[in-house]
């Protein structure tokens, strides 16, 4: 239905987006999420005709919106988008505001768009409110109001910029809600959102749009359990981490326990996971510490948000050997200690390397 080819935007020198191609079926629900700056609301306004783009082509059942000799209103119509801040009239009531376009642009009569508004401000739960005017709203129901004026123009595709971001946390679901309540009626939608649940449940594909280009595409499963790219990864994951190289048996101790206080601190780690952290690594060391000599050791933190787990990574060059393994350690102590403060510890050779990954126990 929509089929977006290279499409670019520059802002002077600031090329934000970067020959970006997707293309769209009726009934479509997709998701866009990626970091902030990165384009996605222009992307949405591009396809508005809000911004021009300054390359590539937008075609909607095979016509070019990007021909100069295109009705812009009328594409606007057929694209119609839902902004992060409303952008209700406010000097009309939630009726004008829903009639207006329906009896200017669509040429319907009076009764005909007011019976249509009514319908859809029962869709949206705000038949009540018809007279009322956007300022005795609040945040949750005007946005229900700009949702519902924007399914008044009739449109083949509604555009949906984080809808929920301008919110009070006690309005989101119900702006939510209606959203998935258009999905599930068929209409075809392209949402900016920073609500990963209901990017996960609502849409059918995913785009993580990172510097002006989509970096990865997928279903929501692919994306959110099985990213494949490294920037994917860490928004998915939030994985904030850190690594610190040991090449001898002279390391820095004292820098290096100053480095996982700073890095506890950052990720506001409670104290006890802290101390159980350092203690962790306190023994993993004394255990590496015979063959530092002889192999480098690279000790890599990592904290996941989404998974609220740290993740301890030992990785030692030399040969095949689980330091942790009990039939080579004599030492049933350090064993149980570490055993004590993780959830899991995990043994691999990869790439001529050991590596340990220990997870740990959560307090
Ligand atoms: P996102 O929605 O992903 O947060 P935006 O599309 O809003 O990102 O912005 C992407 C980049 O384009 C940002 O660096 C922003 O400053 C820049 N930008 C957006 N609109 C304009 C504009 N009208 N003029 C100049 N730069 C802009
Ligand atoms: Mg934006």
């Amino acid at each position: 239905m929509i089929k977006i080819e290279h499409l670019s935007k520059s802002f002077g020198n600031l090329e934000v987006l970067k020959e970006v191609s997707v293309d769209i079926k009726a009934g479509e629900v997709i998701s866009i999420i990626g970091p902030s700056g990165t384009g996605k609301s222009t992307f949405l306004r591009c396809i508005n005709l809000l911004d021009r783009p300054t390359g590539g082509s937008i075609r909607i059942d095979g016509v070019d919106i990007l021909d100069p000799k295109a009705d812009v209103p009328k594409i606007r119509q057929k694209m119609n988008m839902v902004f992060q801040s409303f952008n209700l009239f406010s000097h009309l009531s939630v009726m004008d505001n829903l009639t207006l376009g329906p009896i200017k642009l669509l040429e319907k009569s009076k009764q005909d768009a007011e019976h249509r508004a009514m319908e859809l401000l029962k869709l949206v739960g705000l038949a009540e409110k018809a007279g009322s005017y956007p300022d005795e709203l609040s945040g949750g129901q005007k946005q229900r109001v700009a949702i519902a004026r924007c399914m008044a123009m009739e449109p083949k595709i509604i555009l949906v910029d984080e809808p929920t971001s301008a919110l009070d946390p006690t309005m989101v679901s119900e702006v939510l809600s209606v959203i998935r309540r258009l999905a599930k009626e068929g209409m075809t939608l392209l949402i900016v959102t920073h609500e990963m649940d209901f990017a996960r449940d609502v849409s059918n594909r995913v785009l993580y749009m990172d510097e002006g280009v989509i970096y990865e595409e997928g279903t929501p499963a692919q994306i959110f359990d099985n990213p494949q790219k490294e920037k994917t990864r860490t928004f998915i994951n939030r994985i904030r981490s850190f690594t610190y190289h040991i090449a001898s048996p002279d390391y820095d101790l004292y820098a290096l326990n100053a480095e996982i206080e700073t890095f506890c601190e950052k990720q506001i780690l409670p104290v006890k996971t802290r101390q159980n952290l350092i203690s962790l690594v306190q023994v993993m060391l004394q255990l590496f510490n015979p063959i530092l000599s002889t192999v480098l050791l690279d000790i890599n933190l990592a904290y996941s948000e989404k998974k609220e787990s740290l993740e301890v990574v030992f990785e030692s060059t030399g040969e095949p050997k689980n330091m942790l393994d009990s039939n080579l350690l004599p030492d049933g102590l350090k064993l149980s200690i570490i055993q004590n403060v993780t959830q899991s510890i995990d043994y691999q050779r990869l790439n001529n390397k050991n590596r340990l990954t220990l997870i740990l126990k959560q307090e």
